[in-house]
């Protein structure tokens, strides 16, 4: 028998999704963005166990057509991306069609789906990426994807999970997120029972900020607006006194997407210059908005790393936008000076 053989596509289906589905968290962020893609204006978020009992995301987005159900849980099956060169203008925060594939593949999954406008909708369950027949039921419009039983059929995975409430925090941070990044979604967290977020969906930044991260962090904030050639910067950096510790409540977002950067952060903190003590670190909320052709997200599994084509135009974007608005927020009494 040869020694080298291609693997199953069962195996090889095991391998692909432990890279997507990591831990109970990463299962919430690819459900939460396919609620965001499907245009949702409400996603409840329902967490047991830290995921481990129970992961079930409900939105009122556009919902999936009964006869593509099960096409959706096939491996790179999208219907955001049609060829090579959508892939240099993502506008979606999925792409890659492996969402779906992979959360199957290793847990126990029940959809439920209707489209708008549909009289009827449809339920499909799968264990192990393996799914039965689409039925017909009675559903509001949206979708809602509930995950049991994640990783039963991987037990290496198992064994290595974090403590639940090491994933319920994960979770919260993720809702955070989604809160941060579309004020106008109403996001609802509910563990164990319990609600743990819920934002308005009035589209206000404010609002989202205040609801998720709280009064005291939402009082410390400096509104920001500039644009600096094709890059929009917009959202909220705490005043130099209220510096902190870590970088922990720095949080960005590309075109909408949350993403971590090294290059952000740097023109946040030049921002602050002088003014912030050795060891603090200012806080933000920033939307950076550019071109979808002017950066790739195609960067990692994750999606959390983009690359820019021009980084210094998006530097001195974010840079020029905080000084502005810290220089503005010193002056007394400047106008638009919020409390
Ligand atoms: P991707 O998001 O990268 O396209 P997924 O595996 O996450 O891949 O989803 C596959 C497809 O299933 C999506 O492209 C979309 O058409 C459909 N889909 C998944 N979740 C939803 C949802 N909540 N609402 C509407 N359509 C969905
Ligand atoms: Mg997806």
């Amino acid at each position: 028998m040869a020694q080298i053989q291609q693997l199953s596509s069962h195996v090889a289906d095991l391998i692909a999704a432990g890279e997507v589905v990591e831990r109970p968290a990463s299962v919430v962020k690819e459900l939460v963005e396919n609620a965001v893609d499907a245009g949702a204006s409400s996603v409840v978020v329902e967490v047991r166990r830290g995921g481990m009992g129970l992961i079930r995301v409900t939105d009122n987005g556009c919902g999936i057509a009964p006869e593509e159900l099960p096409t959706a849980f096939l491996r790179h099956a999208t219907s955001k991306l049609r060829q090579e060169s959508d892939l240099g203008r993502i506008g979606t925060l999925g792409f890659r069609g492996e969402a779906l594939a992979a959360i199957s593949a290793v847990s126990r999954v029940d959809i439920c789906t209707c489209p708008a406008g549909a009289l009827t909708g449809a339920r499909l369950h799968l264990e192990g990426g393996v799914g039965g027949e689409v039925e017909e039921t009675g559903a509001p419009q949206g979708t809602t994807v509930s995950v049991q039983d994640l990783f039963y059929n991987t037990p290496a995975r198992l064994k290595f999970m974090k403590k639940d409430t090491a994933e319920t925090a994960a979770v919260m941070g993720l809702m955070q997120h989604l809160a941060l990044s579309h004020p106008e979604i109403s996001c609802k967290f509910i563990k164990d029972g319990v609600e743990a977020l819920h934002t308005p969906g009035d589209g206000k930044l404010s609002s989202a900020v205040y609801a998720a991260l709280g009064r005291d962090f939402a009082r410390s904030l400096v509104e920001v607006s500039g644009r600096g050639g094709e890059v929009a910067v917009h959202g909220f950096v705490t005043r130099p006194l209220a510096g902190r510790g870590s970088r922990s409540m720095q949080t960005f977002f590309v075109n909408g997407r949350f993403i971590k950067s090294p290059l952000l952060t740097a023109a946040l903190e030049e921002g602050y210059r002088n003014q912030i003590m050795k060891g603090r670190f200012p806080g933000c909320v920033l939307h950076v908005e550019l071109p979808v052709t002017a950066v790739d997200v195609n960067v990692h599994p994750a999606k959390t790393q983009v690359k820019f084509a021009r980084e210094k135009e998006v530097f001195d974007a974010v840079f020029h936008t905080v000084v502005d608005a810290l220089e503005q927020d010193g002056k007394p009494a400047a106008p638009g000076r919020r409390e």
